[in-house]
């Protein structure tokens, strides 16, 4: 790899203190595939990539997404158990065969590559082999975050279980091979409390500790879902998950729309992260989280595209849909400059990602350059607000991973 400099310049997508960002005019100077400079003021005469109407961001950041439902978006009208069992399940089966798993990740990193998104934490299937697969083909593209095993043992067809000392050996075998410190990491990722018995979850969360690994699951998706729940461990949902140590600072439970106060004084006192998929909610008809409350409850947030119950790959619309729906529930909502801080620097800390969601010196460089085709800066609107809700994906014009070009548009 080169050592030599490579300018970006433009309006800059920069930090403002640890929850916030702002924009800059300057330039990011990029060697061996790191920042190794972020001078803010005019541009200069040379540079390699930009301009003063370009908009250069961090790279954004997924934090609940399936890789092998990327082929199944759309499929629309169930609701979520009938969804899992009619049209996920099958498309999960296909990752039974590793070299399938192989080439679907390629194409996923591809689309997600496409719409700027540079790293992820992912569900593959219950097959190792195919997880295993999926981690190595997002490491080929330079993607960071995780990826896990979805671990089940039940509610579903005999090609999608395992027991559970088999999957908990298998996970054991990728977090050595992969492990938490990593750029791309293994994931403890039980697929949701109905999937898996007490000793299954139990195991999981024996294993996430010992190895420091993030856990990923879903909580409280639905009411039929929470429910089952009830029935099937005669308590509720939280609590299934706080008896088997799956409450952590490392935990990303994706959904969490119904939750009463103690479930937020649990999920708060162990510092777990709702992850917030406000497309797939509504597609799937599940219902709508109610992010205010969340938030004023001291929840940590997080925001997932959760493809293929959510239908978009943009997290940019995704976080578009995560203002709508607040706005639609609740007298509060995030601002524009919230959205686009929660899709970088935001989603990267929720999820633990060091190195992810944001330009400073010391961070690979995995950044975006959008031209947008309208005078952003100059009209009567804030400008990350233009940038938001006008936003269109054929303004990103390239798309740069660890200094790599991984994408330019056509
Ligand atoms: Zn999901």
């Amino acid at each position: 790899m080169s050592t030599e400099s490579v300018l970006f310049a433009g309006q800059l997508l920069l930090p403002e203190g640890d929850n916030s960002v702002r924009l800059a005019e300057g330039v990011l100077r990029v060697e061996s595939g790191v920042i190794v400079g972020v001078d803010e003021g005019p541009l200069p005469r040379a540079y390699n990539h930009g301009g003063p109407a370009c908009l250069i961001t961090p790279g954004f950041v997924d934090t609940h997404v399936h890789l092998p439902q990327f082929d199944m978006i759309g499929a629309h009208g169930a609701t979520l158990l009938d969804w899992l069992q009619g049209v996920t399940f099958p498309s999960e089966a296909k990752w039974s065969d590793t070299d399938y798993a192989t080439a679907m990740t390629h194409r996923v990193a591809d689309q997600l590559i496409a719409h700027g998104t540079t790293a992820v934490c992912a569900y593959a299937s219950v097959h190792a082999p195919a997880t295993a697969a999926a981690l190595m083909a997002l490491e080929q593209r330079g993607i960071g975050g995780v990826v896990g095993q979805a671990l089940s043992e039940r509610f579903a067809p005999s090609e999608l279980v395992g027991s559970a000392d088999e999957l908990l050996d298998q996970t054991a075998t990728l977090l050595d091979r992969y492990p938490p410190s990593g750029r791309l990491a293994a994931a403890v990722t039980p697929r949701f409390a109905v999937s898996c018995g007490e000793a299954l979850l139990a195991g999981a969360g024996r294993l996430a500790a010992e190895h420091g690994a993030v856990i990923q699951t879903h909580l409280s998706e639905t009411r039929q879902e929470c429910d089952l729940v009830r029935e099937l461990f005669g308590c509720d949902y939280v609590e299934v998950y706080r008896r088997a140590g799956l409450l952590t600072e490392r935990s990303l439970l994706g959904h969490g729309i119904y939750l009463e106060a103690d479930d937020c004084v649990a999920l708060r006192e162990s510092g777990s992260v709702v992850a917030h998929c406000p497309t797939a909610n509504s597609f799937l008809r599940s219902g709508a989280m109610r992010l205010a409350d969340h938030l004023h409850r001291q929840l940590r947030v997080s925001l997932g595209s959760d493809i293929g119950g959510g239908y978009e790959r943009s997290m940019v619309r995704v976080a578009r849909a995560m203002i709508e729906t607040a706005a639609a529930v609740g007298e509060s909502f995030p601002t524009a400059k919230q959205a686009w801080s929660q899709i970088t620097a935001g989603n990267a800390s929720a999820a633990g990602l060091r190195d992810a969601g944001v330009l400073c010196e010391g961070a690979p460089a995995d950044l975006l350059l959008i031209e947008p085709d309208v005078p952003w800066q100059t009209l009567p609107v804030d400008p990350l607000a233009t940038l938001l809700w006008s936003w269109d994906d054929r303004w990103l014009q390239g798309v740069w991973l660890r200094g790599q070009r991984s994408y330019a548009s056509a």
